[in-house]
Formats: C-alpha cells, structure tokens, sequence
C-alpha cells in the first residue's frame, strides 16, 4: 500500500514550493488508493512559529489536500508531531550507540568551528575529523567530569557510495567522502537532527515513497546509511525540481519578484481550484490526449497523475498565467461568492464600510458581475472600479475629442432628460432611457453610446453601459452628464 507524508516545518505559512510537493504527494497517494500523512518537523525550534502549525494546516485544507493520518486527525503511527517523539529518537539512538554505528561527541560549538575555519584556511571541505569517535571509556569519563553534555554521531562508513535510484532524477551516486564526516543525530538536548528524524519517522510510519524538494537530494546519502545502519529498506525517493521566479533565478525567501505564500493569494481573492491547477503543472504534464489540455479539476488530476510524468527540469512560475488561471475560475462562480472575497478589499481601500445593507450588497454583487470577466483575482476590483467611488471623472485628451464631436451636446442632453424622467433607476429603467434619447436624437449605437460612456466614466472602454450607468446611481450621472455639458 503506497504511503506518502508531507512534513512542514510549523513557520506558519505554506510556500508554493511547499504547497506543490504537498499536492503531487496527495494526488500519488490518491491515484495509488493509498494514504497521504501530514508531520511536522519542527525540530528546529528557532523556526518555530507560536500558532504556525495551525495556519499551515488551515492553508493545505483550503487547497482542498486532505489527509488521512496525521496532526489534527491522529491515526495509528503517532505522534504526528516530531517534538513528541523524543523518546523514540533516544531509543533509536541507543540502539545505534550499543553497536558501535553512532558514538558520543563532547566537541563544543567553539571547537566545532574553530576545526571547520581550519580546514578552510588550508582550502580543504569543512568536516567533522572524527576527534571523538575512538575515545576510551576513561577519555569519556574525563570528558564528562569536566560537565560536557555529548551530542550523539553517526559513524559514516568510509570509502562506500551511495546510490540514490531516484524516481524523477534516475540514478544519482554519492561517495561517502563527499558527506561532511560523521554527522550529529541527537544533540545534546536530545533533539535529533532532520536527517535522523527523517528516518526514523519515515521508517515507522511505514512510508513507501518520499516524495519532496530537490534541496533535499543532497541529505538522501546520509538518510540511506541511516536506513542501511538499522537494516531498514528505504523508501523509494523522487526529488521535485526547484521552481524558479519569472526572471528565472533561484526564488529566496525574501524575492519580491512573486507572492510565495498561499495564505496571501488566499487573501487576495485566489480560488483553491486555480491555485492546484496551476501547481500541478510546474513540473508536471498529463499525458497523451491530455498533454495541451490546460484546465484539471483535483479530481480529474488524480485520475492523470503520475510520477512518470514529473520533469526534473526547473519549473518556472509566471505570475500572469496563475492570474489568467484563476480568471477562468472566477468566472464560474456566482458573483455573489466573488463580492464576499472583493468585499474586504474595498474596505481596505476606504471605499465601502464593513457591514453593508441589504440594498448596498446587492449594489456590490452587480458591481462584481460587471467586473467578472476582467478580475485576475478579486482584489481587482478595487482598480477596476475606481470610477464608482470618486465624485468626478477626469476628461483626458481622447475623451475630450470624443466630446467635442458636433452631435454630442444633442445626445447627453437628450439622455439626461430621459434619465431625469425615469420614475425608477434600474438597469432596464436606464436601457429604455437609452432607447428613448436613440429615438429623440436619431443617433444610434457607439455615435449614441460613446458620447454618454465617456461623459459619465472619462472612458472610452468599459463595461456594459447601462449597468454601469445604473451601478454608478442616478445622480451621480447626471452630475457628470452635467459637467461634460458645460
Ligand atoms: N521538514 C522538511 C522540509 O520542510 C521535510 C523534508 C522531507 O520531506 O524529508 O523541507
């Protein structure tokens, strides 16, 4: 049965990278009916983020990645969380120390690195030299009486290699020289280290194939040995190329080039739906008849899935194609659900207050639907409908020449008339006005409606022009049909 886990560290926020080896593990696991675990490592405690577990979760659930075993839901390998399996690490370590695979180290920090500047001076690969790993028990003695706490190490055979037979990467051989020397498992607080946790974990939750970040490549030797020390089989690893910023660089943490966090394109008015399917495909295609297909719903995604099919070429994430994605999702959602995700954003921007009336919300699910079809994401719309909320509309050089055209005073003044004798203002009160200053003026079509569109919003482009006319509020235009006729 094929078990694969993600396992974030608790920082509080879900990379896109890490959001993308989250999806690819849950569709494996899911086209192969076998399960999908979440861990997390957070053995790194500086990391740590008070309350960061539970955005992490809250993020990977609103993508829609559900999994069957892990924090938040338990199951039968627990704990899920690494911080709560210090025993079990001990105890690993105990047996690797009773047969001589692992020994103390009573090297401070300070010897640490003074060996490590050593080396560097001379041009030589930083490494640990092995001071401790033939000590006496009398040496060790000696070492404790002057109140060293040990770390624990993990003996590297000498001379060996490695060889990773990775799923997406094929074949990749490490020599044993290359790894550093004998490396910590446990420090000496008892916290182990990721790639003795890693193994250990994987191990005893019965994970079949490790499925994450190309980052992670290089730690695969020293987790093999691991494996090899225990007389443990390793999983199967496939290793997820990186993914580039649009410049095609290697992404930092701190790259301005993109948004990196799915909690701020969540709040930016991105849907689930756009975002699974546009990280599906940094690094992955369908096959066959599917290969130009462009839009994959989670469930058609595990059906199509495989690791085959992941490119270990770099993926390069385009900003512009996750805005169109998400467009062609928006679109099919009533605009009521797009108004509730627009909302805070224009009350962000000061133009609409929290709570709104029942009539204003109305006013504001048509103001979206005449948007819909434009928004990249539903924080557009405090851009794209700048117009409703200002008092006056500038006239710049294009739409001066539009109002300037001889029948124009005849048309806005036969509109205003029409639209001052309505008894209603709705959007069909406002087409029939439309209709009676075609017929008062005898002009029709864009001669009739451009003058009227570029009076009322300063543009000669724009949405449909009597929703628009109706959503700006009567008025409003017939302030402004006022001002473009003075
Ligand atoms: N905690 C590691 C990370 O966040 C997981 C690495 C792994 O999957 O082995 O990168």
């Amino acid at each position: 049965r094929v078990r694969v886990r993600f396992a974030p560290s608790p920082t509080g926020h879900l990379h896109i990278g890490g959001a993308r080896t989250a999806l690819f593990n849950y569709l494996f696991a899911r086209r192969h009916g076998g399960d999908f675990l979440v861990r997390i490592e957070d053995t790194d405690q500086k990391r740590n983020v008070e309350g960061g577990e539970a955005k992490l979760l809250d993020s990977l659930r609103w993508l829609g990645l559900e999994w069957d075993e892990g924090v938040d839901v338990g199951g039968p390998h627990g704990p899920y969380r690494c911080m709560d399996r210090l025993d079990i690490y001990r105890a690993h370590a105990e047996r690797l120390l009773a047969e001589g695979k692992a020994y103390y180290c009573y090297c401070t920090e300070e010897e640490l690195a003074a060996e490590r500047e050593a080396l560097m001076a001379r041009g030589e690969m930083p490494r640990y030299l092995g001071k401790c790993r033939n000590l006496t028990p009398e040496e060790r003695a000696a070492l404790e009486r002057e109140g060293r706490k040990p770390s624990v190490r993990f003996r590297v055979p000498e001379g060996r290699e490695y060889v990773v037979d990775d799923l997406v990467r094929g074949t990749v051989r490490f020599e044993t020289s290359g790894v550093g020397g004998d490396f910590v498992i446990l420090r000496p607080d008892g916290v182990p280290t990721y790639n003795f946790a890693v193994v250990i974990d994987d191990h005893l939750m019965g994970i079949t194939h490790v499925i994450r970040g190309e980052e992670h490549l290089s730690n695969t030797p020293r987790q093999l040995m691991i494996y090899e020390a225990f007389g443990w089989e390793p999983p199967r690893f496939a290793h997820l190329s990186l993914i580039l910023n649009p410049n095609r660089q290697k992404m930092s943490k701190r790259d301005e080039s993109i948004i990196q966090f799915i909690e701020q394109y969540r709040a930016l008015g991105y849907l689930p739906e756009a975002l699974v399917n546009f990280l599906v495909l940094l690094g992955w295609a369908p096959e066959g008849e599917h290969a130009e297909r462009e839009f994959f719903t989670l469930d058609e995604l595990v059906r199509l899935f495989s690791l085959e099919r992941v490119s270990k070429a770099p993926a390069v994430f385009d900003p512009e194609r996750l805005r169109w994605m998400n467009n062609h999702y928006l679109r099919q959602r009533p605009a009521e659900e797009i108004a509730k995700l627009a909302h805070p954003h224009l009350v962000a921007a000061g133009r609409l207050p929290q709570t709104l009336s029942d009539d204003r919300w109305q006013w504001l699910v048509d103001l979206v639907a005449l948007f819909q079809e434009q928004m990249g994401c539903a924080a557009d719309i405090v851009p794209l409908s700048e117009l409703f909320f200002r008092e006056n509309v500038d006239y710049n050089e294009e739409a001066k020449a539009v109002l300037a055209e001889p029948h124009v005073p005849a048309v806005l003044a036969a509109f205003r008339r029409e639209a001052e004798a309505l008894d209603a203002w709705s959007a069909d009160a406002v087409k029939s006005a439309l209709k009676a200053a075609q017929k008062a003026t005898g002009h029709k079509g864009k001669q009739l409606f451009m003058p009227i569109r570029v009076a009322v919003t300063g543009q000669t482009h724009g949405p449909d022009l009597a929703q628009t006319l109706y959503l700006l509020g009567r008025e409003r235009v017939i302030a402004r049909l006022a001002r473009a006729m003075e």
